[in-house]
């Protein structure tokens, strides 16, 4: 199966994409996971992204479709995948369906998780990485254990001003994509990403019939 997962930043999409990924045995192909990857690694790549998302823009579409051709040919892939933070515009989606069309695949279904504005300014403001593992927690709502508190980062890019440009990048170039994958035929199942992250799991599931 392959399955997109649509939504703001900090709607969830990284904590559903994890359990999902898990629970189906495919890969998340997390294009935002990737750059930060790059950053750390220090490459060209991640040199050139930095700069678009300190500002919080997009980076270049053909950057991420390479990252996501690579991860597509991997063998973990090749069943399915999930998509996490990719597409961000029509030009990605349709890069997505030409890649996804030479391996004679295509989109299974979009779920898109509902998640306010104001809800995601203040989520974002608590979410903290361990800069060691990537992994992600939330002050609140999934707190990090005593150990590694203090060793957690704030995303640079999780700064309110910062969140308020990815968000309108949001909804100019990113949130567009339902109505698109709508009137292509792919299903599209909507779910209300302010419930907690188990109840937000199990609608999923029941949505897609897993
Ligand atoms: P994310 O972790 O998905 O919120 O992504 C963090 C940042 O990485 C975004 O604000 C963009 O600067 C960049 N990024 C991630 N995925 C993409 C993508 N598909 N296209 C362009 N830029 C991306």
């Amino acid at each position: 199966m392959d399955l997109i997962l649509l939504g703001a930043p900090g709607a969830g999409k990284g904590t559903q994409g994890a359990l999902l990924a898990e629970r189906m045995g495919v890969p998340k192909i997390a294009t935002g996971d990737m750059l930060r990857d790059a950053l750390r690694q220090g490459t060209a790549l991640g040199q050139e992204a930095r700069r678009y998302m300190d500002a919080g823009e997009l980076v270049p579409d053909s950057v991420v479709l390479g990252l996501v051709r690579e991860a597509l040919t991997k063998p973990e892939a090749r069943t399915g995948a999930i998509f996490d933070g990719y597409p961000r515009n029509v030009a990605q989606a349709e890069s997505l369906s030409g890649l996804l069309d030479e391996i004679g695949r295509r989109i299974d279904a979009i779920v898109y998780i509902d998640v306010p504005e104001e809800v995601i300014v203040r989520r974002m403001s608590g979410r903290r990485t361990d800069p060691q593992t990537g992994a992600v927690y939330h002050l609140e709502h999934a707190p990090p254990p005593a150990e590694i508190a203090e060793r957690l980062v704030q995303r640079p890019d999780d700064q309110e001003e910062t969140v308020r440009n990815r968000l309108s990048v949001y909804r100019q170039t990113t949130a567009p994509l339902v109505a698109f994958y709508e009137s292509a035929g792919v299903p599209v199942h909507r779910v209300d990403g302010t419930r907690p992250i188990e109840q937000v799991q199990g609608e999923i599931m029941e949505l897609l019939g897993q």
